[in-house]
């Protein structure tokens, strides 16, 4: 049993990717070009926002958003705790001081009340200046933008969404990678909508920062003009072949991956109902995108222990996130290491994903739950 079966996924769309692959291998044009125009206008709309921006990978994709903004020295960046590296590391190698807000426990996701209490600490204390709320989809679910949003516009605060793990996600109808000022995702194998290799996308309905984000992805070019560079940049392109590949996951994704992987999500909560574990159920008008199905187990359960019967069975499973990033080793001797977030600190010793893809059928599904349950 796969952690996230891409080999089934690409049984049911081979002939699609491989005819994609195929042809740009035959045109010889490697980089940008149509394939990745198409896949560029294709997202945008399925998301709903002016311009999309393909790049390298969702790292650069956030680096290019904060970069476009000129985030650097002096400025405070307030990040969830509970999350991957990337959404810190990227505003801390601007040279900006990242603040790690707590989380909720029922969403994973950056609590706004405390977000607030570290807004106005942080401008009570004067010595950095407030400027980005990075809010990420963890695992699929959006963020509560609802709270978000508003809190970012009474205190003017940039919005940025790290929808890496939250494409395909919804909140009231309206689509992850919409809510931020600009967004990014990722194209990681792994994610909702994976790539075979790296990949990431800015998304945003400011014109004069999508220009930007296409100059800095192109070190930082002149207009259409790549040997005219009138700033510092990088080199960070969506490949073609991946922007082929793209091109039909897409399809599938929106004709139903989303729904198949809803559908999965719903039979794991309804095995597992009545157990002790605490189960993630998406709240009225929030859907989920599952880049992990995520369960937390009661303290006094042994995780490693589980985790060994799981595998007995054949099933893999993986904790995310074991380290709360305010106790990176990267953090550490900084005002970021400083944060105070409790709930995080208890997910990481009680969190714990299972497998989960829109592949991933009923019968496998039962026997995980079933195994799941009589070691618990
Ligand atoms: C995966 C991920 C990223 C980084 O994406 P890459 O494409 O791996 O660089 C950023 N933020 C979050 C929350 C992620 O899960």
């Amino acid at each position: 049993m796969q952690f996230r079966d891409l080999k089934k996924q690409y049984d049911v769309l081979k002939d699609d990717i491989d005819r994609e692959i195929d042809e740009v291998i035959a045109s010889s044009g490697f980089i940008s070009g149509k394939k990745v125009k198409e896949l560029e206008e294709k997202l945008a709309e399925y998301v709903g926002v002016k311009h999309c921006i393909t790049c390298a990978n969702g790292t650069d994709a956030l680096t290019l958003a904060l970069k476009a903004w000129g985030i650097g020295e002096g400025d405070a960046v307030f990040v969830p705790d509970f999350t991957f590296f990337s959404s810190g590391e990227c505003p801390a190698a601007e040279g900006a001081t990242v603040i790690f807000v707590d989380v909720c426990e029922d969403t994973f996701n950056v609590d706004p009340d405390k977000l607030e209490q570290a807004i106005t600490r942080v401008k009570s204390e004067g010595k950095y200046t407030p400027k980005v709320v990075v809010a990420v989809d963890l695992f699929g679910l959006p963020a509560d933008y609802t709270k978000i949003k508003p809190l970012c516009e009474k205190y003017g605060l940039l919005l940025l969404e790290d929808g890496a793990q939250g494409f395909g996600g919804e909140v009231n109808g309206k689509k992850a990678c919409s809510f931020g000022d600009i967004s990014t995702t990722s194209f990681f194998p792994a994610k909702p909508l994976g790539c075979y290799g790296d990949g990431g996308a800015v998304f945003t309905d400011n014109d004069e920062w999508a220009a930007m984000i296409r100059s800095l992805a192109v070190h930082g070019k002149s207009g259409e003009d790549k040997y005219n560079n009138i700033r510092l940049g990088l080199n960070s392109r969506l490949d073609t072949i991946q922007a082929g590949i793209l091109l039909p996951k897409l399809k599938a994704f929106k004709d139903h991956e989303v729904d198949d992987v809803n559908k999965v999500a719903r039979l794991y909560n309804s095995q597992l109902d009545g157990t002790s574990l605490k189960l993630p159920v998406p709240k009225d008008g929030f859907l989920s995108s599952w880049a992990q199905y995520t369960v937390i187990l009661p303290e006094n359960v042994d995780r490693t222990a589980l985790q060994s019967k799981l595998k007995e069975n054949g099933i893999p499973s993986m904790v995310y996130y074991i380290k709360p990033m305010h106790l990176q080793g990267a953090f550490q001797n900084t005002d970021s290491a400083k944060s105070d977030c409790p709930v995080t600190e208890r997910l990481s010793k009680t969190v714990l994903s299972l497998p989960m893809h829109p592949y991933l059928d009923d019968k496998t599904v039962k026997f995980i739950c079933d195994t799941l349950k009589a070691n618990l």
